[in-house]
């Protein structure tokens, strides 16, 4: 078991509010935090670590949680996000015909790579991640040595026929049987693996995509096999007047009269809010992935100061494409307080530790990571300070000037599990020059594939 030592630096450890070590240091032994504090407090030459990173003039906080992403998305940058036309064009003209049909299982490994790494490298150290065909995504998240919590997702109507005026979409029972027998292989096949850096959970693709049948049948399976259930909602335009014309309920109210909705539950997007929905997603305790930067470019935003202002737990998803959390953080904070002339209602110690516990609390492993403390497994950052954009530092107000002025590209360091998985920018595990250069070729041949969704 191998002992590493951060050595000096700012400490954010995300267990007390807007606590800030000036000199601090954490010491991990094998995959768990032995400390981390003040120098004051530990006896650094005692510990005998084999590997020492020097953090001076660096912040060293808990990796960042992503929970909610589609790994295959790494093939649809850039293409989605100036499509004019109809609502979500980008969506249903571009992504979903590139990653339903015109990626072929053998671009997984490289795409996935590259999306993964994105989010490594710019300080997530934990992904829930879903998607069709997600087992072909397992080997790059095993080889890379990103924390992951995986899951197929149960879709039953093809999603390359919906927009949102499509009203009509039938489902294929057999696509259910499918997604829920997927679901079960994957666990069996990954669930714990890896030391229990890679776990599993249940995934229906949401009320606009599943019908009763297929989200009561997810959710017996979450409960069968002791899971949480990750399930887009109120997501897109046309979903709540699909959802109101099949059985009367806005979607938020369908899932709750079906048993969806608890702590077990990550709501994905949640756009789409009445004032009695957010009442329901503060009541039943459901999480909410939400994926400011990512939405904001469709040209809507889900009413967020309604949402803080109700106690939700807020944590923060990316979807694809862009993966980088400080500007989720960044326009989950401006947009609604743009929007509503409140300054004070999320600040820079909160988006952060929505990042960090958050996160960690919405996937139940609240008590594992998300915060820097003896016991609890070693997922680290270190991001540099002397940049131009973050100096001068003030300690007490370290939080706030990282999520307004830093960026992920200024993260250094990542540690996953006790392994330094990113070292000095340079990721560790993978040759990450050839994954790019593959991931760009593949995509070449994807793109002449798709080559209709260009016109
Ligand atoms: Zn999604």
């Amino acid at each position: 078991m191998s002992k590493i030592l951060v050595d000096g630096g700012y400490l954010i450890p995300m267990d007390k509010p807007y606590a800030v070590i000036s000199d601090g240091v954490v010491a991990i032994d094998g995959n768990r935090i032995a400390y981390a504090g003040t120098r004051s407090g530990f006896n650094t030459a005692a510990f005998r670590a084999d590997t020492t990173i020097p953090a001076k003039g660096r912040a060293v906080l808990p990796g960042l949680i992503n929970t909610h992403i589609h790994l295959i998305g790494a093939y649809l940058k850039g293409l989605t996000e100036d499509v004019s036309g109809q609502l979500s064009a980008g969506l249903w003209k571009r992504a979903v015909p590139i990653a339903f049909t015109h990626v072929h299982d053998e671009d997984w490994y490289a795409g996935c790579l590259t999306h993964a790494m994105e989010m490594l490298c710019t300080g997530t150290t934990t992904i829930v991640s879903q998607f069709v065909k997600e087992h072909l995504a397992m080997p790059a998240v095993r080889d890379l040595g990103i924390r992951a919590v995986m899951s197929q997702e149960i879709f039953e109507v093809d999603a390359t026929k919906l927009n949102a005026s499509v009203m009509d979409r039938p489902m294929r029972k057999d696509w259910l049987e499918k997604g829920l027998e997927d679901s079960r292989r994957l666990h069996a096949d990954w669930h714990g693996k890896e030391n229990g850096r890679i776990t599993t959970r249940i995934s229906p693709a949401g009320p606009g995509f599943t019908s009763r049948d297929g989200l009561v049948a997810s959710a017996a399976l979450a409960d069968e096999l002791g899971l949480g259930i990750n399930v887009h909602v109120a997501e897109v335009p046309g979903e709540t007047e699909f959802v109101m014309k099949q059985h009367g309920k806005r979607p938020i109210q369908f899932l709750d009269e079906l048993g969806l909705l608890s702590e077990r539950t990550i709501g994905i997007h949640t756009v789409f809010l009445s004032d009695e929905d957010i009442a329901t997603v503060a009541r039943t305790g459901m999480h909410i992935s939400h994926t400011s930067y990512h939405v904001a470019k469709r040209g809507y935003f889900p009413p967020m100061e309604k949402v803080y202002a109700a106690g939700c737990n807020v944590t923060w998803g990316s979807d694809w494409c862009s993966n980088d959390l400080w500007k989720f953080m960044n326009m989950g904070i401006l947009f609604p307080r743009a929007r509503s002339g409140d300054a004070k209602m999320l600040d820079g110690w909160r988006a952060l530790h929505m990042a960090t516990m958050g996160g960690a609390r919405s996937i139940g492993m609240d008590k594992e990571i998300g915060s820097l403390e003896g016991g609890k497994k070693a997922d680290i950052i270190l991001v540099d300070l002397d940049t131009p954009w973050c100096r001068p530092v003030r300690a007490e107000n370290l939080p706030s000037n990282l999520v307004y002025n830093a960026t992920g590209s200024d993260v250094t360091d990542v540690i996953v599990d006790g392994r330094i998985v990113v070292r000095e920018k340079k990721v560790t595990t993978v040759d990450a020059p050839a994954v790019l250069k593959e991931t760009q070729e593949r995509a070449e041949r994807i793109w002449a594939r798709a080559d209709a969704v260009f016109a």
